[in-house]
């Protein structure tokens, strides 16, 4: 990873934050993302204690021209896009009757549509370079349904599909792409919601999605890991 550039959506806190940290161990360079401008140099200075290298891009991931400039201009500086981890995300949890279109586009448009935007300008340098990892944080709500759940869960059920038929059009490429699906994970993203857990002492911790993407980064580039789900082993 020393030289490696790895692109982290939503690393101003929760999952993301753990993911730059985690990653940071192994010292390459990690493009930080999210709207965050402060919470975003907090997570640099963590990246930076524990030996990477951060920039940060503070923008609107639903802001296409925002991803296009930010990948732009990684490439001029680094000429090279090793790893993206799509992270960042937006659940909004209500029942249908109360949920909005507006919601659902908001959720639509981090949830899907950046993924989309950030791949787009990534593959084709990856593809060039005959490497590459994509990682795409989606959830167990990616896999099944849950009341309060029909639009997050849609989003999600569309990013599983969009990974798994990249996974297979990319691996001749030698690139990589996995879903990651976590159960509940203790994060701004669950708590004060109506899914929030009644001890979230008890669900996974963001460190714990972190060391699952160090694990499939590290693992031998011939090996492709292109699911894993994650829950806690003892959630009672
Ligand atoms: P979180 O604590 O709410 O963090 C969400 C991250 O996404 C923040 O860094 C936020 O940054 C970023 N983000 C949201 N909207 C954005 C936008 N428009 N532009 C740029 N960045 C944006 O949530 P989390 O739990 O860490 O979630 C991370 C991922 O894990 C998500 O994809 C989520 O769906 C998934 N996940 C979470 C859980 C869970 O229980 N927490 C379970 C399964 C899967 P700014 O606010 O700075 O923009």
């Amino acid at each position: 990873m020393k030289d490696k550039v790895t692109i982290i959506t939503g690393a101003s806190r929760g999952i993301g934050r753990a993911i730059a940290v985690r990653l940071a161990e192994y010292g390459g360079n990690l493009i930080l993302i999210g709207r965050d401008k402060s919470k975003l140099d907090e997570t640099a200075n963590f990246v930076t204690e524990k030996g990477g290298k951060p920039s940060v891009y503070a923008g609107d991931v639903s802001n296409k021209n925002f991803i296009d400039d930010t990948v732009k201009d990684v490439l001029n500086k680094f000429g090279r896009v090793d790893h993206l981890i799509n992270n960042a995300g937006v659940a909004i949890f209500k029942k249908f009757v109360d949920v909005t279109i507006e919601e659902f586009m908001a959720q639509m448009n981090v949830n899907m549509y950046a993924v989309f935007n950030f791949t787009k300008a990534v593959v084709p340098y990856m593809v060039q370079n005959k490497s590459g990892t994509i990682i795409n944080i989606s959830s167990l709500a990616g896999k099944n349904p849950f009341v309060y759940g029909t639009t997050y869960a849609a989003t999600k059920h569309a990013l599983m599909g969009f990974t798994k038929s990249l996974m297979l059009e990319l691996r001749e490429h030698n690139i990589r792409v996995a879903a990651v699906c976590p159960g509940s994970v203790q994060t701004d993203m669950i708590i004060d919601t109506p899914v929030a857990p009644k001890e979230i002492s008890k669900v996974l911790k963001p460190e714990d999605v972190a060391e699952t993407v160090a694990v499939i980064i590290n693992l031998p580039q011939n090996a492709l890991v292109s699911e894993i789900e994650i829950r806690p082993t003892n959630p009672k």
